[in-house]
């Protein structure tokens, strides 16, 4: 004979609170947004394939997506048929790249950032003022492989660190200026600067600052909330410059723990043991539909309720080139 042991409705376990500061600015950028669309836009003119040299942006979600709708990714140009267009990503490329894209009479089109374009054009006229280059940013990143390039070897000299800054040997004192990449950390890239002015107080500086207005209001909104936070969770690719300097700033702030994570579903849940309150941020390459992800992973969990903390509005927007513009 069975037994009926129900005794009415299940009652869960009460879920603990939590509150959940979501970083404003965060996530795409102008630029990024532009990149996106013109790879968008390409293949909607042109049809599928349409080749991109290097990831557009940072962001492994944003890749696959392209790829579904016909955008091929390479490394490099010798991977593209003739025959095809490419797109160049948002980080800028060497001079030699639309050179040789000209040479193979190519369709191309540039997806740089207007305000990656922006710092090249200040290193040329730097150059052609006879004076010597120091670059502040990270060996390797693509945006500095461009930068690099808009120029013949040995005209701009790059530096990492503050003990680079103090190292560095011009060839002539009087003849010096520094650009900067756009995606640094505002803190150490001050550090930096002001090595290199009281070392060489006659050192051009660009006109107007070189790290970029999404990196320096998404650091901002990390700084707004990691004293409140326990812990940090910046959305964003380890190969996102901007994503990665998010994780540093909320670490130097103060913030117990910081993480940066690809999506929801990459957070240890352990991390969030004695967490009362999670700040949530994304990089300026990580698209809004995974930090609504993440959120939705923190509510299934725990009691959470969502405070956005703002520290500025954003209205810039770059035009598309004109071959994509009609
Ligand atoms: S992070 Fe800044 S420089 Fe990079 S694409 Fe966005 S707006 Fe342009």
């Amino acid at each position: 004979m069975c037994e009926n042991f129900s005794t009415g409705p299940t009652v869960l376990p009460e879920k603990r609170p939590i509150s959940i500061l979501l970083a404003a600015p965060r996530g795409f950028c102008a630029g990024v947004d532009r990149a996106i669309q013109i790879v968008e836009q390409a293949i909607r003119k042109w049809g599928a394939p349409v080749y991109v040299r290097h990831e557009i942006v940072h962001n492994r979600h944003v890749v696959e997506r392209l790829e579904a709708l016909g955008a091929v990714f390479v490394e490099e140009l010798d991977d593209c048929p003739d025959d095809r267009p490419v797109i160049f990503s948002a980080h800028g490329v060497p001079k030699a790249v639309p050179a040789e894209a000209r040479r193979r009479t190519m369709v191309y089109v540039d997806a740089t950032c207007p305000l990656v374009s922006k710092v090249h054009v200040e290193a040329q006229r730097h150059f052609d003022a006879g004076r010597e280059i120091v670059l502040i940013g990270h060996a390797g990143h693509p945006e500095v492989i461009g930068t690099m390039g808009q120029l013949p070897d040995g005209a701009i000299t790059l530096i990492e660190t503050t003990a680079d800054a103090e190292a560095f040997a011009p060839r002539d004192p009087s003849k010096l200026s520094f650009v900067t990449q756009t995606t640094l950390s505002v803190d150490d890239t001050a550090e930096m600067v002001g090595v290199l002015q009281r070392r060489f107080p006659g050192i051009a500086a660009p006109h107007k600052e070189d790290i970029c207005y999404a990196t320096t209001n998404r650091q901002d909104a990390v700084k707004g909330m990691a004293e409140q936070s326990d812990l940090v969770l910046v959305i964003g690719s380890p190969k996102s410059s901007n994503s990665v300097r998010l994780v540093e700033v909320a670490k130097r702030a103060g913030v117990r723990d910081a993480r940066l994570v690809g999506s929801a579903e990459d957070v240890d849940w352990s991390w969030f043991e004695n967490v009362r309150s999670v700040g949530v941020t994304a990089g300026a390459s990580a698209p809004e539909d995974l930090v609504e992800g993440l959120i939705a992973a923190i509510a299934a969990r725990f009691d959470a309720a969502v405070q956005e903390v703002r520290v500025t509005k954003e209205d810039v927007t770059f035009k598309l080139p004109r071959v994509l513009a009609e």
